[in-house]
């Protein structure tokens, strides 16, 4: 998606350790602006699939999935949480994740209400390096009995193999902005051609 490859130019800043820092846009201050491109965008790509819900991560994830849920007909939107909190009661779906910018592990949790066996879901974040978020929230889909329809990632680092893992395993993965390379030395970027 073009408008996202130029923000990702103008705005990112590319950090050691292939961490691409995007918080002037989407990971602190939001344009919503984008958002909802981007909404319309993954309407366009995931046509004609029955989509019932959508489930995401926090604290990333939440935004770009609500302006999303706009663009699939007001479905709900639910997150999973990364604590356990007393807010939490009841019946829960939990798995753990190592987070790729935190290098370290956390829960992966969502209330059994909010993900009913049958429903048809559709998954967002923000970004995809190797996976780790995604395989965490599918085991939690299939724990639940729902059916995975699609994934929308707004940026995935091609170059790290959570990509190439979940289009082997069948997922439709639809990615807005596929980074190749970038340099921290040079600020380079490229993007994979669509
Ligand atoms: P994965 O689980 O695919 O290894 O990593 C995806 C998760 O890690 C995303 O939820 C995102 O929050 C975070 N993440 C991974 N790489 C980056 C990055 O380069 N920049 C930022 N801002 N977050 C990242």
């Amino acid at each position: 998606m073009k408008e996202l490859e130029e923000r990702i130019r103008r705005d990112g800043i590319v950090k050691p350790g292939n961490v691409l820092k995007v918080d002037a846009f989407l990971n602190h201050q939001c344009d919503v602006k984008l958002f909802d491109q981007m909404g319309r965008e993954w309407a366009r790509l995931f046509a004609g699939k029955q989509i019932d819900k959508i489930l995401t991560i926090e604290a990333s994830g939440i935004g770009i999935a609500c302006v999303a849920a706009r663009h699939f007909g007001d479905v709900p939107v639910v997150f999973a949480k990364k604590a356990q909190s007393i807010n939490l009661d009841g019946d829960q779906y939990v798995t753990k994740v190592y987070s790729f910018t935190k290098q370290r592990e956390f829960p992966v949790i969502v209330s059994k209400r909010f993900l009913n066996p049958g429903e048809h879901v559709l998954l967002i974040d923000d970004f995809l390096a190797n996976g780790k978020a995604m395989e965490g929230l599918i085991e939690l889909c299939h724990e639940a009995g729902v059916v995975v329809e699609g994934i929308g990632i707004a940026i995935e680092k091609g170059f790290q193999d959570g990509g190439a893992k979940l289009r082997e395993a069948g997922y439709d993965l639809q990615s807005l902005a596929i980074v190749d390379s970038m340099n921290p030395d040079t600020g380079a970027i490229t993007f994979r051609e669509a």
